[in-house]
């Protein structure tokens, strides 16, 4: 890596080594708080792509890899997690850059990532096969469970290497050999890491980062014929064009793709947790996760007091430089994102919401070369306004009055998304009788954007396919192989079937 008056120029990581892109071109990584140019990015085309899953297979089905038992992984998995908490200021500090999200926001996720490394470390050798009890007593029939090949990984810009992560701690505990293409706009924290994983000892080529363009390195990437699966996060349309790609090739698919979180607050919720886990939900990341509550439905109630708490607390947030301490939001991580929230509160107001707080960008002088915006609460919206149906992932809340539960999960439930949920009530009964039939991959019950690696996380509906963390997790990215061993010494007759 050169560093050239301060702007990094980063390679790619292919088969052990950091090298230059094939066309020797690169993309523009720009500060979205600042507006400054601070990282060159390799732009990666089919070469580089195929020679990414070349060194990848090949390392898949080297002795180096293969040979190694699933407690030797899981022993570097966990010299892997020291590693990286040990670089967890540095990773935190090239997300921020990258993306704008706060450092102190991206600093816990560099420190809890470790603990993703570890249980996926402790899980690589109490992965069994079975025996099966066959109604032919002759017969010895077992099963093995054995990793699938090569992962293509694809991760979006809001939290490149804790979704990265996901993806690539449960792969490598089951043996797999992995191609990451992080997104164009936030490579660096990628690459970064390729550096730390390059010294832990793992054979070269078990994992090779690509940067480039998703129109290009992504498309090519997700229909690879050498890609045995492909584990994508990002947008619903784009998560549709690559599960199509790697339909082409028959690979299985880990989808984890957009939402539109309801979060529902009842008249007898503790309003001060409430009003934390709402604002936690919608303007934390400047509303930039998939899990993002969006939609706040309030009891009729408390809803005019409610609202007023909400509308004081968002007034208040303090925006501004994301490596400061004291800053509450950052700004949008593209100028597209910031186009696209725009657009969405001018969608809106056509359609009839009123802007109770916020709707445009701050014009204060210090904050006028970065993307930022104002936390934003809409009222007067209803469930079928376009703001309520579609994923803006930004700091934007709807907020719609409700008159009881059967109505309110009707609203709840009434979109294509099924990611998240967040439920505030004192109410036991009520609370688990909402987990159940609310429409979504994680329930949260008077707490809000919480995750771990033992608990599974994805999407219900068009929110997504399959599951990540968790012990179902380690079980994607592998095959079973049922083995009949005939223990009898009789001679079979060739021409029927046997059981
Ligand atoms: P995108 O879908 O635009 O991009 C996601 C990734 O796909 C990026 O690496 C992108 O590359 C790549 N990509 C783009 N086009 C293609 C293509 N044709 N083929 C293959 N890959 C492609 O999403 P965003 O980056 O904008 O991220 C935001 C989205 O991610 C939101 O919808 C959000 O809800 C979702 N998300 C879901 C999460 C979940 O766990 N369910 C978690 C976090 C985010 P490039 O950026 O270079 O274009």
């Amino acid at each position: 890596m050169e560093n050239n008056n301060g702007v990094k120029r980063y390679q790619m990581y292919i088969g052990g080594q950091f090298i230059d892109p094939h066309d020797d071109s690169y993309i523009e990584s720009v500060n979205p708080a600042s507006g400054e140019l601070w990282a060159l990015i390799p732009k990666g085309e089919k070469e580089d792509v195929d020679r990414a899953f070349q060194a990848a297979r090949q390392c898949f089905e080297s002795d180096e890899w293969r040979g190694i038992s699933p407690t030797q992984r899981g022993k570097l998995l966990r010299k892997l997690a020291q590693a990286i908490a040990d670089q967890a200021e540095h990773l935190a500090r090239m997300e921020t850059q990258d993306n704008g999200k706060l450092y102190r926001e991206m600093l816990a996720q560099m420190k809890i990532i470790p603990a993703w490394y570890e249980y996926f470390a402790g899980l690589a050798d109490k992965v069994e096969g079975s025996v099966i009890p066959l109604d032919r007593q002759s017969v010895f029939n077992y099963t093995l469970r054995e990793p699938l090949g090569v992962i293509a990984c694809i991760t979006p810009w809001n939290s490149p290497l804790l979704l990265a992560t996901w993806k690539m701690a449960p792969a490598l505990a089951a043996g797999n050999t992995i191609v990451l293409k992080p997104s164009e706009f936030t490579s660096a924290s990628s690459l970064e890491f390729a550096k730390i994983f390059d010294e832990v000892g793992f054979p070269p080529g078990t994992l090779n980062v690509v940067t480039g363009y998703g129109h290009t390195v992504g498309d090519l990437i997700s229909k690879h014929p050498m890609a045995s699966k492909v584990a994508f996060t990002g947008g619903t349309e784009t998560g549709r064009k690559v599960a199509m790609n790697a339909a082409s090739h028959l690979a299985s698919v880990t989808l984890e793709l957009g939402g539109k979180s309801p979060n529902i607050v009842f008249a007898d919720a503790d309003l001060d947790a409430a009003e934390a886990g709402v604002i936690a939900g919608i303007f934390a990341a400047s509303g930039q996760t998939c899990i993002a509550g969006s939609r706040l439905f309030v009891e009729s109630s408390i809803a005019d007091r409610f609202i007023t708490r909400l509308a004081n607390r968002a007034k208040e947030i303090r925006l501004g430089d994301p490596m400061q301490p004291d800053t509450q939001m950052g700004p949008a991580a593209t100028p597209g994102q910031l186009k696209k929230i725009e657009e969405y509160v001018d969608i809106a107001k056509n359609e009839g919401a009123r802007v109770l707080v916020g709707g445009e960008r701050p014009s204060h002088p210090e904050l006028a070369n970065g993307l930022y915006y104002y936390p934003t609460i809409l009222t007067d919206v209803n469930n079928s306004m376009r703001i309520c149906q579609e994923e803006v992932f930004g700091p934007v809340l709807s907020v719609i009055p409700f008159d009881s539960e059967e109505e309110v999960v009707k609203m709840a439930n009434d979109t294509e998304f099924g990611l998240g949920a967040g439920i505030w009530t004192n109410d036991l009964k009520r609370s688990h009788r909402m987990a159940r039939v609310l429409e979504a991959g994680t329930v949260w019950i008077n707490t809000y954007r919480a995750s771990a690696p033992n608990s599974p996380f994805g999407g219900y509906k068009n929110s997504g396919i399959g599951r990540e963390s968790g012990l179902e997790a380690i079980y994607d990215f592998m095959q079973t192989k049922s083995v009949w061993v005939e223990l009898s010494d009789e001679i079979r007759d060739p021409f029927s079937i046997r059981t």
